[in-house]
């Protein structure tokens, strides 16, 4: 016995599209914007897809994600998804989401995406207040924001998700509350919500370092949270997740429950990441694996020509830090831990949780019990990652 699965599984695909117009100074997904690349890259993802495609029988997510994916022609599109369905099998009921940003997005783009496929559209809006879009550098106003939603709606694409982002300095809670029921009454399936956060390197980080502006502190970032999540789930909006927010849970992001369950996805494209996790083929029965392809477009592409992996590098898990990612991705989502399936999936000796923190925190109404499960409140969510590594009671 291997414990190795003969065929093999049904997996997420993720495609990073690493072009923008420019780049926007709070963003530390890599990105470029020299479009003279465009031709080499579709080629280059699909030799990566041609070397990858043994991994998974059938495909039941796709995400193409960037970078501004929306800069693709529909040619562009159509020839992108074609080639993941020459290698794939994509299921008939897949979810398949493209992220797109309201510059220059019309309806014949919208529903020629439809035609090809694509059923999901993750629509970067950030704000609909000039002062934030300008502090922010991005090259879109509310207006339109405001046009973008409506051609989405007129092209029949129902299931959109749109990101926001709150904790931006000068951000005044009454407008942003305004702002979400502005967007409300486009009743989109499911919102992504997203506190700023300054990430090294960064231009932001680069100017707060300097002094140049000050960001709120954390009292005000969590008041933003609560008052969000009060007003969306009065809305009808489940928070099944720190940022994200869907109509039903049918409307929740299946490519990203793919993430946070620990299901195995195939990242193509420079910087994308991907993860197989013990015992499926090309695994170890004993570790998962995880790994991400180098962030610069040149070496890429040269690494692919040279008829190598374009990986950076690859980690490998042991079941002890898997259970430990399991515990953390868990209670940042409404589901919680399921400690019977944790313990089955990574063994009861590496599933060990401190007794102490738990019923403290349940006691301070941060999680609840039900049954075998433990579940994070709304307070809960908030505090997720510091909960997690408080609860666990092993050494990751
Ligand atoms: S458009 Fe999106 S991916 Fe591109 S730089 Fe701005 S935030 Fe980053």
């Amino acid at each position: 016995m291997t414990g190795i699965t003969e065929s093999p599984p049904t997996g997420g695909l993720y495609i990073h599209f690493p072009f923008c117009r420019a780049k926007c100074p709070y963003c530390h997904f890599y990105s470029i914007n020299n479009l003279d690349y465009l031709d080499e890259f579709f080629e280059g993802v699909s030799k990566e897809m041609g070397r990858r495609d043994r991994l998974f029988s059938a495909l039941d997510t796709v995400y193409i994600g960037g970078g501004s994916p929306s800069l693709m022609t529909l040619s562009h599109l159509e020839k992108i998804l074609g080639a993941v369905g020459r290698h794939w099998r994509v299921v008939e009921e897949a979810e398949i989401t493209v992220e797109v940003t309201p510059e220059g997005l019309d309806y014949k783009w919208l529903t020629g995406a439809g035609e090809l496929g694509v059923n999901r559209l993750s629509l970067g809006i950030q704000s609909l207040q000039a002062g934030i879009l300008s502090f922010l550098r991005r090259r879109h106003d509310a207006a339109d924001a405001l046009k973008a939603l409506e051609a989405v709606a007129a092209a029949g694409i129902v299931n959109v998700s749109v990101d926001l982002l709150y904790g931006v300095p000068g951000q005044d809670l009454e407008e942003w509350l305004r702002d979400l029921e502005k967007i409300l009454e486009t009743s989109p399936a499911h919102l992504s919500l997203y506190e700023l956060t300054l990430e090294r390197g960064t231009e932001l980080w680069e100017e707060h370092r300097r002094g140049l502006f000050a960001m709120p502190g954390e009292e005000t970032a969590a008041l933003f949270f609560r008052e969000t999540s009060r007003l969306l789930t009065r809305a009808g909006y489940e928070h099944y997740e720190v940022s994200s927010y869907a109509r039903g849970t049918s409307r929740r992001c299946r490519h990203n429950l793919r993430y946070w369950r620990h299901e195995p996805y195939l990242g193509l494209g420079p910087s994308a990441h991907s993860f197989l996790p013990p015992g499926g083929r090309d695994a170890s029965p004993a570790v998962g694996r995880r790994w991400w392809n180098v962030s610069d477009v040149d070496e890429y592409l040269g690494r692919l020509r040279s008829g190598n992996f374009p990986v950076e590098e690859t980690e490998e898990l042991n079941h002890r830090s898997l259970a430990f990612e399991a515990l953390f991705l868990a209670l940042r989502t409404s589901d919680g831990l399921d400690l019977e399936g944790w313990r089955r999936r990574y063994g009861e000796e590496n599933c060990l949780l401190n007794d102490r923190v738990l019923e403290a925190a349940c006691g301070e109404g941060l999680l609840r019990r039900e049954g075998e499960r433990i579940l994070p409140t709304t307070m809960g969510l908030a505090l997720a990652d510091r909960l997690a590594v408080e609860l666990w009671g092993g050494t990751a």
